[in-house]
């Protein structure tokens, strides 16, 4: 097959690939790869800060009704320490993620949190805010604070499945979450976005259009990873509907590497979920397409407390015994770790 044009018709013939043919794709992507943004691996160290959230979307295991939850928050001490800890470890850059909480208190010591980082590494390290969908206000102070990027999924870009994986309320409204990755370009942020892959009602056309769609939406840098079930949340009810973990593994391969060919200047994480379906998964991802890691920097007391969904891995193992690991697969994936640097995306730098 040829993977130079990909129309929509290609996508899904792609997405449909298997065996030698599917090597192809991966051996294609790993070359675009490899020459538009070479084999250097960028971690972003993942702080959790906290588990509290407003929203009730039906995959994801942190919901607000999901009451078997431990709620937390960590403290600031906590946050800082983090911070400085991947300083230390030169990592560059660091992701701040959490639930989706809009009240002022919440507001102020997010933005509180970011000038603290920002003292503390005397402006070292490049933070990614993941923390839902915000005012124009807010994505304004929290830029000012010192975030440089924002990573906000579109979950999937079909209005309808959109429909079908949230509550029908203003909270969760489609059109509300465009504006939100409008209002981030807005505000000059870096943006990312991504889809879950092998969600429940999710067809190849519609996967298709999502690789379109972060096309047309021309960002910086992408997190999808496959759709993984939790027990505790409506969608589980559809179990039954998916794909095997092993070939919802293989289609979010594919999907990244496609998306590698599509954008070869982004920056793209291979995803905690990817390693939660397949032990290798982050590195697979890594050699056909990815350049991000998100290694967790969440202390391991709150790490029960962030289950998206069920078998997360890394929630027992001290940071230094999993970065040890992680390099070391790394470096076996044929890359290397790029330290002290904060990794914007190529894609970012040439737009200006
Ligand atoms: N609350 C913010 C938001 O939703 O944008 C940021 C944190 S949220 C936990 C980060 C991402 O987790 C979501 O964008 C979603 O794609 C992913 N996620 C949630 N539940 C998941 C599941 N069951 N399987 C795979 N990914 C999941
Ligand atoms: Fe909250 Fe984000 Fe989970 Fe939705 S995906 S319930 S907004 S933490």
């Amino acid at each position: 097959m040829d993977f130079t044009t990909l129309t929509k018709d290609k996508i899904i013939e792609a997405l449909s690939l298997e065996g030698l043919a599917l090597q192809s794709l991966y051996d294609y992507a790993a070359k675009v790869k490899q020459r538009h943004v070479g084999n250097k691996v960028y971690y972003r160290g993942l702080i959790e800060y906290s588990n509290r959230c407003a929203k009730n979307c039906f995959y994801c295991g942190v919901r607000r009704d999901n009451k078997n939850v431990d709620r937390y928050t960590l403290e600031d001490r906590e946050v800082v320490d983090a911070a400085r800890l991947a300083h230390k470890k030169q990592f560059g850059s660091l992701v701040l993620q959490s639930g989706e909480r809009s009240d002022d208190y919440f507001v102020e010591k997010v933005a509180f949190l970011l000038r603290e980082i920002k003292r503390e590494t005397l402006g070292a390290l490049h933070v990614t805010l993941s923390m839902g969908e915000q005012s124009e206000a807010t994505f304004k102070l929290w830029r000012e604070s010192g975030a440089h990027r924002y990573l906000l999924r579109i979950e999937a870009s079909n209005p309808e499945l959109y429909k079908k994986l949230h509550p029908n309320n203003d909270l969760h409204s489609f059109d509300k979450r465009i504006e939100a990755l409008e209002l981030l370009r807005k505000t000059g942020y870096q943006v990312g976005t991504g889809v879950m892959i092998g969600l429940p009602f999710q067809s190849l056309s519609d996967l298709a259009d999502d690789l379109l769609f972060i096309k047309k939406m021309d960002v910086d840098m992408v997190g999808m990873g496959p759709y993984v079930e939790h027990e505790a949340t409506p969608l589980f009810r559809y179990k039954d509907q998916l794909l095997p973990k092993e070939k919802r593994f293989e289609l979010s391969m594919k999907m990244v590497a496609l998306l590698r060919i599509m954008m070869p200047t982004i920056n793209m994480a291979a995803t905690t979920a990817m390693q939660t379906l397949h032990p290798q998964g982050r590195e697979r991802a890594l050699k056909i397409g990815a350049n991000v890691i998100m290694p967790n920097l969440t202390p391991l007391k709150y790490r029960e407390g962030y289950l998206l969904y069920d078998n997360k891995p890394n929630l027992h193992e001290e940071t230094d015994v999993s970065l040890e690991k992680l390099k070391h697969s790394i470096e076996q994936a044929g890359c290397v770790l790029a330290l002290d640097e904060w990794g914007d995306a190529k894609h970012f730098r040439e737009r200006g």
